[in-house]
């Protein structure tokens, strides 16, 4: 992303441009951005018997799946709506972990026929089911225990999830009976272990507290003849919002490294935000400026299609994309939504017109989809830019998908 003279370009794309060509509000990704960004991932851990697993729930678009799978990248799934999407996209099911708390029998079947990597157990009742779903079919599911280390992520705690009153994981020191108790199942064959303590991560240290603490149980599984075939540090490396400067892949690797030298086991991780999160931006148009005790920003895009802002409170960069004449003021950028939550940005400068082009920044992760059809609001469309080329990956819903698969009552 650059700007000449004020005017963003994404890769050889004039953002201008695309808001002429596609309408606004748009999703745009730079696929550039994007496959830097795994390779970085990817050569940093290059001396481990690695696998990425990239998580899906980051942003599921099926051409950002495909550009993912072409690379070599498994996924990170936590629900049978991802699975399909990976399988749509031409993922390789064998390099899919599946995550999450709430596995449904069916997605558990689904997972099994697919022939996934592991489920990522956790909790007891879940290895319960499993074995029973698996044994049922005739089948031995690979599991790997989501242990939770508790450990603080020191991250936002709508997305730390390491800490013993989270929901997620096993408690790491209940988590060695649970092993042996599954060793025993007849359906499932123990394959690894996992862990995954937040998003938006700026610290190494909780990830190397957490690895050591998982590795030394790994150490006493070793010792009672249970053998693990990967570790799974999970994913959770945040990207520059504002001024935080997380760490790189780089830095995750060299800090862990020495923690893993001598494992047999293949290391698998799970970034979902450190891949797309910086490579996607959401274009939207000033429709209104309303000045008074506050001076509002009216703008095209809404919660719905960008909702981080209102639901963990969220800052996102907001910058004009195209030359403005106009005098800098403190506006609140907020949507047409009826909700006082639909803020996208709060005292923010910028020189702004009605018709004032405006890009919001770091939105390539957990934007899309996160976006809502809340006040019948259709859902915007997405491009993918390579070089002076644009892909329509997703086209803007139509006033019909609105309604798509509603019944009208058939009496009277
Ligand atoms: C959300 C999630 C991830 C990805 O988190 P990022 O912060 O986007 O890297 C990885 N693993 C699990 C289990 C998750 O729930």
């Amino acid at each position: 992303m650059k700007r000449d003279d004020g005017t963003l370009t994404i890769e050889d794309c004039p953002a201008p441009m695309l808001a002429e060509r596609f309408g606004t509000p748009l999703y745009v990704y730079s696929r550039a951005a994007i496959e830097s960004a795994w390779r970085a991932y990817d050569q940093a851990f290059a001396a481990f018997d690695h696998q990425i697993c990239y998580a899906v729930k980051a942003n599921g678009s099926l051409a950002i799946l495909q550009l993912l799978a072409r690379l070599g990248s498994g996924f990170d799934i936590v629900s049978g709506g991802e699975l399909a999407r990976v399988m749509r996209a031409g993922g390789d099911p064998g390099k899919v972990v599946f995550s999450g708390v709430g596995k449904t029998e069916a997605e558990i079947e689904q997972g099994l026929s697919a022939g996934i990597l592991a489920f990522n157990i956790e909790s007891e009742a879940e290895l319960e089911r499993i074995n029973a779903v698996a044994s049922r079919t005739g089948q031995t599911a690979p599991v790997s225990l989501r242990v939770n280390p508790d450990v603080d992520a020191r991250t936002h705690p709508y997305i730390s999830t390491g800490l013993k009153e989270n929901k997620f994981g096993i408690d790491i020191h209940g988590a060695e009976a649970l092993y042996h108790r599954a060793a025993a199942m007849p359906g499932i064959s123990v394959s690894g272990m996992d862990f995954h303590i937040g998003s938006q991560l700026t610290e190494l240290e909780p990830l190397a507290d957490a690895l050591s603490r998982s590795l030394a149980l790994v150490d006493r599984l070793e010792a009672a003849g249970i053998h693990l075939a990967h570790l799974d540090i999970g994913g959770g490396l945040g990207i520059r919002y504002d001024d935080e400067t997380p760490p790189t892949p780089a830095a995750l690797a060299e800090r862990l490294g020495p923690l893993l030298a001598g494992r047999r086991q293949t290391l698998l991780m799970e970034p979902g935000r450190a891949l797309v999160g910086e490579a996607g931006l959401l274009l939207t148009r000033v429709e209104y400026l309303k000045p008074g005790h506050r001076d509002f920003a009216i703008v095209d895009a809404a919660m719905t299609d960008l909702l981080r802002p209102a639901l963990y409170n969220a800052w996102q960069g907001i910058e004009t994309a195209e030359p403005v004449d106009a005098e800098a003021r403190l506006y609140d950028v907020v949507g047409p939504v009826c909700e006082s939550a639909d803020t996208l940005g709060r005292e923010r400068s910028l020189a702004l017109v009605p018709g004032t082009l405006l890009a919001i920044h770091a939105t390539g992760a957990y934007g899309f989809v996160m976006a809502s059809q809340y006040n019948a609001r259709p859902r915007p469309a997405e491009v993918l830019v390579d070089g002076d080329r644009v892909h329509l990956i997703r086209e803007r819903e139509s006033l019909e998908a609105l309604w798509q698969g509603e019944h009208l009552l058939d009496t009277p």
